[in-house]
């Protein structure tokens, strides 16, 4: 987009705030600053505009407006993204759907809800929760990210070892597409006829359009739960174990790993009782019907044991399984404490390559100058790690950037893969050849075209840009970071 004339720019603010109402519409450097990123802070970019609408037919006439623009525009939840999703990458407008956060309906009998997407995800178990129910799905983020932003990047948790990610708790979306139409995909019911255009939508990283109202699964909560915390010497054990409890048929609810740095550092910023001596700790919990609990929490410590975990116990009561939650939950937080700045990947791997690939984060790590800890989802084989610099030291964003990229191309030579959870965003675009192919990428990049043809929804985001040959339409335009010298090309 050609940069727009002070004149103009105050003649769309205008436009937009007729619409929206006054105090609506964000345009001045200073404001725009907040959302010139996700958590992903090393990527910036600044929006000509940041909009808050507060019901689908102004997210629909505000997409219409852009479309007129020539203008890019982008859905943005809470900004807790991790992969630069959100961010305003060739500047443009930013459609911020904070202030579209209620509960709409919901129906106990049929175990659904109608939200809006800037309903905060545990706002959600708030709401259902006196009534006995609760939503699955629980990102660590869940206290700030929305669930417009959770069905974008398919999101998944510490409990989707047992429940599946995002996906499996979505029933039906209203959607604005990119050309500003406003319908219906799915419904109240399973299995709707038809494409699966729900499955589709979720995952597709606000590059198909921005979901305006979203049906979602609510659970019934489990009778009883068990909270067991292994402890061990060495993070080969602790990665052992792991494949251990599932090889003995058991599927616990979750099963998460943090390392020896992440327990310091949580220690520091808490204190919530993981032993500070320990090279890794494992947070294993089991849920459902009381009957057998005791002994599945029992078979999970003696497979523990036999991998060689120095001490093993249940957690006493509520309040102790919550404060080794909030240990775990509040992990990337607490690198605050001992960094001034990190960069959280996210890989996937099968888990018995845990302990190989461990050792070979920490060797790139350390072959980059880096300090790394390591918090993740171990069950899911969903990793995790936390490289940790100072943006003061010059140079440095490149080198973390460069160790991200090896420790991406191990997950892809151990058969797996380069984003588990936090989606490919900016961040991993260029990094799609590791596991796709040319003919796969291309097949994507039209499925994307049939609903963005104009290349105007969150440009820049998923796929590598190409300089040969034009994207099914869309003209190569090299990224931000490509141009800072940040990024690599394929
Ligand atoms: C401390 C911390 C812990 C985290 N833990 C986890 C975890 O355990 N599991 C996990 O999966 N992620 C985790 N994340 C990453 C992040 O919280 C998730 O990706 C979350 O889903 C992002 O939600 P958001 O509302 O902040 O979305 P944003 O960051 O605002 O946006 C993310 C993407 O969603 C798109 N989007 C937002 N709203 C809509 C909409 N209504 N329609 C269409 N597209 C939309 C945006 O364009 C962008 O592409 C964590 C992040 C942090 C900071």
């Amino acid at each position: 987009m050609a940069s727009l004339t002070p004149e103009r720019k105050t003649a769309l603010r205008r436009e937009m705030e007729a619409l929206l109402g006054k105090g609506a519409v964000l345009s001045d450097p200073d404001e725009l600053l907040v959302y010139e990123s996700d958590g992903l802070t090393l990527f910036r970019a600044l929006a000509d505009f940041v909009a808050f609408p507060q019901t689908a037919e102004h997210v629909a006439a505000l997409v219409r407006l852009a479309n007129r623009e020539g203008m890019p525009f982008v859905a943005r939840g809470a900004g807790t993204g991790l992969s630069g999703g959100c961010l305003p990458a060739e500047g443009g407008l930013v459609i911020s759907l904070m202030r579209m956060n209620r509960v709409l309906e919901v129906d106990y009998a049929n175990q659904y809800a109608v939200v809006e997407p800037g309903l905060v995800n545990l706002h959600l178990s708030w709401a259902v929760g006196p009534n006995g129910f609760y939503y699955a799905p629980d990102p660590s983020s869940q206290q700030a990210c929305t669930i417009g932003g959770n069905i974008a990047n398919n999101s998944g948790g510490p409990h989707t070892l047992k429940y599946g990610v995002t996906t499996n708790h979505v029933l039906g979306l209203e959607v604005v597409l990119p050309d500003g139409e406003l319908m219906w995909i799915g419904g109240k019911t399973r299995d709707p006829q038809g494409y699966d255009l729900t499955g589709l939508f979720v995952g597709s990283e606000g590059t198909f359009g921005i979901a305006t109202k979203i049906i979602v699964r609510i659970l019934k909560k489990p009778q009883a739960v068990k909270t067991v915390l292994a402890v061990f010497d060495e993070i080969d054990q602790g990665s052992n174990a792991v494949s251990a409890i599932i090889a003995r048929g058991l599927i616990p609810a979750a099963m998460e790993m943090i390392d020896h740095l992440t327990i310091e550092a949580v220690e520091d910023a808490f204190g919530c009782g993981y032993p500070r001596d320990a090279a890794a700790a494992l947070l294993i919990e089991v849920d459902g019907i009381a009957a057998g609990m005791d002994e599945q929490a029992t078979r999970i410590m003696e497979a523990c044991r036999e991998a060689g975990a120095r001490d093993v116990r249940v957690a006493r009561d509520a309040e102790e399984r919550e404060l080794l939650w909030k240990g775990r939950k509040s992990a990337f937080g607490a690198f605050g404490r001992i960094s001034p700045a990190y960069m959280v990947m996210d890989g996937v791997i099968p888990r018995s390559k845990l302990p190989y690939v461990l050792r070979r984060v920490n060797e790139i790590a350390a072959s980059y100058g880096l300090r790394v800890g390591n918090v993740f989802h171990a069950g899911d084989g969903n990793l995790h790690p936390n490289l940790l610099y100072d943006p003061r030291e010059p140079g440095i964003e490149a080198r973390v950037l460069a160790a991200g990229g090896d420790i991406l191309r191990v997950c892809a030579e151990v058969g797996g893969s380069i984003s588990g959870e936090h989606g490919i965003g900016l961040e991993k675009a260029d990094y799609m050849p590791l596991i796709f192919s040319g003919a796969d990428i291309e097949c994507m990049r039209r499925l994307k075209h049939a609903f963005n043809p104009s290349g105007l929804c969150n440009p820049g985001k998923m796929f590598p840009s190409r300089k040969a040959c034009g994207e099914a339409g869309i003209a190569y335009r090299p990224h931000p970071i490509e141009e800072k010298g940040l990024a690599q090309r394929f």
